[in-house]
């Protein structure tokens, strides 16, 4: 079907959960339609703007992905562990097509509407703790994190922030300040924003098995000794590192670094962008670790594809702002919260969390099955349906980014969509979303298998 508006012609299919839920391969990936887009695009986007799979999709429901050749492409990254309730989930479709008939835009901060603030009621009782919380809301994890920083140096008057090696915090200049990676995400793109510093993180598979209270250690007296903990604004740090390579900390890491927080009236704050929703097989990663941040940054799952994205933390922190120095134009857009109503009401009725712990037991099982015959396979980590398989050269334990690379794009040919990660770019890494059966997971994982045995 194409739809005209005037004289641009866009492809739209009906998705959704009506979609037939099935791998099925009808050209070569990418098949002539497709070849098709990705020339117009390398004409008229930047390069600078990548894609992992060479599709020209047209429609995804649940766990598949339609390009415009007709071919079916099982799902194993949720567009970046976004759409976990499944893509075009219907309670989120229902609400969006209600919404978007009633108003598309007020601006919160000229007339506020209800759904932004019945989603800051739901992120209140969800997230960790039960301390008195607020809200606010944004448009991309970028925003949030730069949005909990500036709340976090109003609150302490101070102005050092630490993050971490490896940490991933987005694209613009004060996030691109607080990731670790230089390629691609900073290379070239500096002067970076000021009073950012970097403390060194628990890596078990790298770091020899450091302890989480050593590696803490560690990280402490990177503070002190180099910082002063009374010149400390705020502590970032995601509990499971996404794209630095799902890199899960040693038990005891997190809530040392919690603990030296508080002692030192420094802001914790868990970027949950990539954790949240669900995702770990608890509603918030930080659950799994013991710890109660005083600042959660979340985007990615909580609208199920709409950008939203939110700060949420203590309220006494929170409110530190004057009024009006927090916001922004689409903050909270109405459409954006529609949706991220229905898919909190999702994760929450369908017990997804729970289907998040069987899926990642699922793959955890298959790779750490496969390691016992492939010291290839250097390490199988994550938690809940965030699951990463860390690839190195048996001979040397170096990184294999090669050889991961290769994996991905055999999988992604075969039709299924897989992503990478790590500092290194050696971590395949598992997101799918949450409604994806056991037939089309093991499905998916037979053909990346393959595609391993075969690299
Ligand atoms: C993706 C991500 C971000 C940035 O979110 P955007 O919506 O791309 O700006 C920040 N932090 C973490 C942990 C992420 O995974």
């Amino acid at each position: 079907m194409t739809a005209s508006i005037d004289h641009i012609a866009v492809d739209v299919l009906p998705g959704g959960p009506t979609l037939p839920q099935e791998r099925r391969l009808v050209t070569a990936i990418p098949g002539p339609r497709s070849e098709e887009l990705l020339a117009r695009k390398a004409a008229a986007v930047p390069t600078g703007i990548g894609h992992t799979a060479p599709i020209h999709a047209v429609a995804a429901g649940g766990g598949v992905v339609v390009d415009a050749d007709g071919n079916s492409l099982i799902d194993l990254g949720s567009g970046i562990a976004v759409t976990t309730v499944g893509n075009a989930h219907p309670k989120v479709v229902e609400a969006v097509q209600r919404q978007v008939a009633s108003f598309t835009h007020t601006c919160f901060m000229v007339s506020p509407y209800e759904s932004y603030v019945a989603v800051a009621e739901a992120l209140n009782r969800l997230t960790p703790g039960d301390h008195e919380k607020k809200t606010a809301l944004f448009n991309s994890g970028a925003e949030a994190v730069e949005n909990a920083i500036k709340i976090a140096r109003k609150h302490t008057g101070r102005q050092a922030v630490v993050a971490f090696d490896h940490g991933y915090h987005g694209r613009t200049n004060l996030t691109m300040a607080l990731t670790a990676k230089t390629m691609p995400y900073k290379h070239g793109f500096g002067p970076f924003a000021p009073e950012v510093y970097r403390a060194p993180l628990s890596y078990p598979f790298r770091d020899g098995g450091l302890s989480g209270a050593d590696a803490a250690r560690r990280a402490i007296t990177m503070m002190e000794k180099q910082i002063g903990g009374d010149q400390v604004a705020a502590i970032i740090i995601e509990p499971i590192q996404g794209e630095g390579g799902f890199i899960v900390p040693a038990d005891g890491f997190l809530p040392a670094l919690a603990e030296w927080c508080r002692a030192n009236g420094v802001v914790f704050i868990a970027d949950e962008v990539q954790t949240g929703f669900g995702r770990t097989g608890r509603m918030f990663a930080s659950e799994h670790f013991g710890i109660v941040p005083d600042l959660i940054t979340t985007a990615k799952g909580i609208a199920a594809g709409l950008p939203l994205a939110a700060v949420t933390g203590r309220a006494e922190i929170m409110d530190a702002s004057h009024p009006g120095g927090l916001g922004g134009t689409y903050g909270g857009n109405p459409i954006a919260c529609a949706a991220a109503l229905a898919a909190i009401d999702a994760y929450e009725t369908e017990d997804l969390p729970a289907r998040a712990t069987a899926i990642g037991s699922v793959i955890t099982d298959r790779f750490t099955e496969a390691q016992r015959s492939d010291a290839r396979i250097g390490d199988v980590r994550g938690l809940g349906a965030m699951v990463a398989v860390e690839f190195v050269d048996p001979a040397t334990g170096e990184p294999d980014a090669a050889l991961t690379a290769a994996v991905a794009k055999a999988s992604i040919a075969q039709g299924v969509i897989v992503l990478t990660c790590g500092t290194f770019g050696n971590v395949i890494r598992f997101l799918p979303p949450l409604s994806l059966g056991d037939d089309l997971l093991n499905e998916a994982l037979d053909i990346v298998t393959a595609a391993l045995a075969a690299a």
